[in-house]
């Protein structure tokens, strides 16, 4: 490990993979700091994505890839079933283990220095301005100076809040989440199932995605303004009784998802935050592999153009927050409204909005309509609706 680099990335994840890779590319040098022994472990996630959304930065490999998804599945709390089709992309469920090992093995391979079991436990900063980390590698403790240090550090980032960037989160907006990795289940092999309503999951909802060979991932969030009442665990534990009473357990992971608006401001002077770190999941779905990935292509282009320019200032980092914005950050917002509305609704609203939706012919099931159908009593979200789902 040098001692100066250009750039400093902490944590390797998605964000910090992708950002490292389109930096070493432009030739500027860039090391990727991970406290974890393994990239890509333990997995915290449900592991899906679109196929759209990941072709935007690599090709998949087909190891990455544990089933493809061509269907989904919405279940009322009374029970109503909503199957429709994947019309205008399929879907994957991932195995995340390889696939974040394989991205930063990309990054390594652009020429980007990656370190494991490297903790970063403070910013360098001097006359006040940021000028590095502190990292903890094998009991040594080192201080490693950059112009720019990019936080790829996940949900619960430090980078920000040390930083002095304004990170907190709502209650309301953070997901506890519970899955667990499960065998000897019988699920679809191409759909994922969501289950929706206080029945299962309050302010969130509970997913299975089948991961082939009678395995699935199977877990639920629930809004942090639900905290102290039952927890998730308990939540899912119930659903498994009643559900998949003969499943195994082989994988159970806990972890919080940022549930909110995309952070406004994610820079300060030779500093950015991607990925989780910023904020930037979907706060309908709380998918955040794509705008983890989004986030870190965009910061790795204006990063390489910063230190060409030698001008890492807040000012010239802001091309990054406009950029993330038009690319995503105004649906984020859009979806934000969406997911407060659709989070007032009881039970029995949600069964009632079911019923509507099962009038539809199954062919005709675009998420346009289901999702018009669900905010039909909030006349002012169509407009939301269609431009996130249609892209118009
Ligand atoms: C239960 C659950 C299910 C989910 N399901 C899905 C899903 O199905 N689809 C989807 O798109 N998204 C899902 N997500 C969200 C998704 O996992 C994240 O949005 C995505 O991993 C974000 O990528 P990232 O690179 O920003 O952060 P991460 O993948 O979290 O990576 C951050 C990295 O930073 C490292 N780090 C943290 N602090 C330090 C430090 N001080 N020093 C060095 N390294 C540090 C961490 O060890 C970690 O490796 C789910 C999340 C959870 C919790």
């Amino acid at each position: 490990m040098k001692t100066n680099y250009d750039v400093i990335i902490v944590g390797g994840g998605p964000a910090g993979s992708i950002a490292g890779k389109m930096i070493a590319e432009s030739s500027v040098s860039v090391c990727i700091l991970e406290k974890d022994r393994d990239i890509g472990y333990p997995v915290r996630c449900g592991e899906a994505v679109s196929e759209g959304g990941l072709r935007q930065f690599v090709e998949p490999r087909d190891s990455w890839i544990a089933t493809k998804i061509s269907e989904f599945r919405l279940i009322s709390p009374n029970g109503t079933k909503i199957d429709a089709h994947l019309t205008s992309q399929q879907g994957f469920i991932l195995n995340r283990r390889i696939f974040d090992y394989d991205l930063a093995q990309i990054a390594s391979d652009k020429g980007t220095e990656i370190y494991t079991k490297a903790y970063v436990s403070d910013l360098i900063v001097e006359n006040n301005k940021i000028c590095g980390v502190k990292v903890e590698h094998f009991g040594e403790e080192k201080d490693i100076r950059a112009k720019l240090v990019i936080g790829a550090d996940g949900v619960e980032s430090r980078i920000g809040r040390w930083a002095g960037l304004r990170t907190q989160l709502k209650m309301k907006d953070i997901e506890s989440c519970v899955q667990y990795t499960v065998a000897n289940v019988d699920v679809h092999p191409n759909r994922i199932d969501f289950y929706m309503g206080e029945t299962y999951s309050p302010g969130g909802y509970l997913w299975v995605f089948p991961k082939g060979n009678g395995m699935a991932n199977i877990g639920l969030g629930i809004s942090g303004k639900f905290n102290g009442q039952k927890s998730a665990k308990k939540w899912l534990d119930e659903f498994m009784d009643r559900e998949y009473p003969n499943a195994s357990i082989l994988t159970t992971v806990c972890g919080g998802v940022p549930c909110a608006k995309p952070m406004k401001n994610p820079i300060t002077d030779n500093l950015m935050l991607i990925g989780d770190a910023a904020h930037f999941v979907n706060p309908m779905t709380g998918g955040g592999i794509i705008s983890a990935m989004k986030s870190g292509w965009i910061a790795g282009q204006v990063a390489s153009e910063s230190i060409k320019k030698n001008d890492t200032s807040a000012e010239q980092l802001q091309k990054y927050a406009k950029e993330v914005k038009k690319a995503f950050g105004d649906n984020h917002k859009r979806f934000y409204r969406i997911k407060e509305t659709i989070s007032e609704f009881s039970d029995a609203d949600l069964n009632g909005i079911a019923e509507k939706i099962a009038k539809i012919p199954v062919g005709n099931r675009t998420l346009t309509k289901i999702f018009k159908a669900a905010v039909s009593k909030k006349p002012s979200l169509i407009l939301d609706v269609v431009k996130v789902f249609t892209g118009i």
